[in-house]
């Protein structure tokens, strides 16, 4: 078989690799470099910025920990740097994957000819399957003043020259809050705005009401229910004004972070030519990622929905054993999700909202990062968990099952990960309770929430 892969990102790389060692013979090509947005202007850059900005916190922290009369000079451009590095180490490594038997990795600009041959730079290359992976871009506000030169989105700050002092972030979704609380570590006086009620909009209420107080304590000011209406250059810095229950405010900031979702990439090859359908929204595909054109797939952030690199790579899992006709279990339902805040925040499952409004009746059940021993010796007091599971009567689940976690708090993305373990086996609560947790461990929090019944 023949596999044709528009993109190299974690959708795009991960498939191949998986489909040459199936013995598919394929062809990836890219006109960015390889890793897509998550390698090189996404998580990973981002993750290594979290690192430092965790550094400087712990310093800060100087003398809880006996180290007295600390001075150091922060260099942000070796944070850069070491950035940099990061990425190139990871790169490499994609680039020796791609590099792997079976695969033909192509630079340039994919465009389809008919539905089993596209042209790249006028060469033609046929395939039985095609899979789309052109990823996302930043959205932009269509409001004035959006496309000022120090108005910049999540690409363009990973390479921002210096910190500014006074930055302004536009939206508390994921990006918005994992820069604020990057940039308040490195010195900058951040201010979030924020257009929904609640930061977080699609996370648990409970978790992100808490999450906004921890961030509130380190100074991050988040103004919600605020839509911002322009953004001025002034001799003060730019203006941007926003409007609060009918009344007006203004930020004045050096820079601006335009962090108000990402767009699918849908442009970026010919698709109607082909007569695949698809809406601004992303390409339609169907439980096996394929579009309405046999054939031809659609994979991660291209098809909206969840934009996270690991559901992109699993749907080219599941895109894979569809084309090979092998039986797949990965679960796209069961996603677990994080912000690298400072403190963490993560996700799995349902949250408790969304089976309120479902009726089926659930139970929560809480524990705090400050009765845990492992947390206080590491001085990470802050922190909440919320398992939701099945409540009595709740129709289509065993009794007990566990349906959601939600949590904050030191390490909470590694955290998360062993419930969504458990939920892909649809454990109950009980059945959790009897399993042992290491002591003193930060993942006890879970079982702390699970005996609080
Ligand atoms: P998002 O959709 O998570 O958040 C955008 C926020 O902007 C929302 O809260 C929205 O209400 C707000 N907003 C919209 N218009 C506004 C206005 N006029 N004024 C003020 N606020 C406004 O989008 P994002 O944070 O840009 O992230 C994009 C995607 O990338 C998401 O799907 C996210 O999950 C993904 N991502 C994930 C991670 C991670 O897993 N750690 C990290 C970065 C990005």
């Amino acid at each position: 078989m023949k596999l044709i892969i528009i993109g190299a990102g974690p959708g795009g790389y991960e498939t191949a690799v998986a489909a040459a060692k199936k013995g598919i013979e394929v062809t990836i090509i890219s006109d960015g470099p390889v890793g897509g947005t998550c390698l090189n202007e996404g998580c990973i850059p981002t993750k290594s910025f979290c690192r430092n900005a965790e550094v400087l916190e712990d310093l800060a922290k100087g003398e809880t920990f006996g180290l007295e009369n600390l001075s150091y000079r922060f260099d942000f451009q070796k944070v850069l740097c070491r950035k940099n590095q990061v990425v190139e180490q990871l790169r490499q490594g994609v680039e020796f994957l791609l590099g792997g038997k079976g695969i033909t990795l192509i630079h340039g600009k994919a465009s389809f000819k008919d539905a089993k041959t596209v042209v790249v730079d006028g060469k033609e290359i046929a395939g039985d399957n095609i899979i789309i992976a052109t990823g996302s871009y930043s959205a932009s506000l269509p409001i004035p003043g959006a496309d000022l030169a120090d108005v910049i989105t999540s690409k363009e700050i990973l390479d921002i020259e210096e910190v500014p002092q006074r930055l302004c972030v536009i939206g508390a979704g994921v990006i918005g809050l994992e820069f604020a609380s990057i940039f308040k570590s490195f010195g900058s006086d951040v201010k979030v705005v924020e257009f929904c009620k609640e930061i977080l909009p699609r996370f648990d209420t409970d978790l992100a009401k808490r999450l906004k107080q921890a961030l509130g304590k380190r100074g991050i000011e988040i103004e919600t229910s605020a839509g911002v209406q322009s953004i001025e250059k002034t001799s003060a810095g730019l203006k941007v004004t926003y409007l609060k229950k009918e009344q007006t405010f203004e930020v004045i900031a050096d820079k601006v972070l335009m962090a108000v979702g990402r767009r699918p990439s849908v442009n970026a090859v010919n698709l109607a030519d082909v007569g695949i359908e698809f809406t601004p929204k992303g390409i339609v595909v169907d439980k096996d990622m394929q579009t309405n054109v046999p054939g031809i797939y659609a994979i991660g952030d291209v098809t909206g929905g969840y934009m996270l690199a690991h559901v992109a790579t699993f749907q080219g899992m599941r895109a894979l054993a569809a084309m090979t006709g092998e039986p797949c279990d990965v679960d796209l339902s069961i996603v677990p999700a994080a912000v690298f805040t400072n403190p963490e925040a993560a996700c799995v499952g349902k949250t408790e909202d969304e089976m309120k409004a479902a009726g089926v009746p659930v139970k929560c059940l809480k524990s705090f990062f400050r009765a845990n021993g492992k947390a206080l010796s590491m001085d990470e007091p802050e922190g909440f968990v919320k398992l939701v599971v099945a409540g009595d009567g709740a129709e289509g689940y065993k009794p007990g099952q566990i349906l959601g976690c939600h949590l904050f708090g030191a390490h909470s993305a590694d955290i998360v990960q062993e419930i969504a373990a458990l939920m892909n086996h649809q454990a109950t609560l009980e059945e959790f309770k009897s399993i042992i947790h290491a002591h003193p461990t930060l993942g006890e929090v879970l079982s702390s929430a699970a005996h609080s019944a």
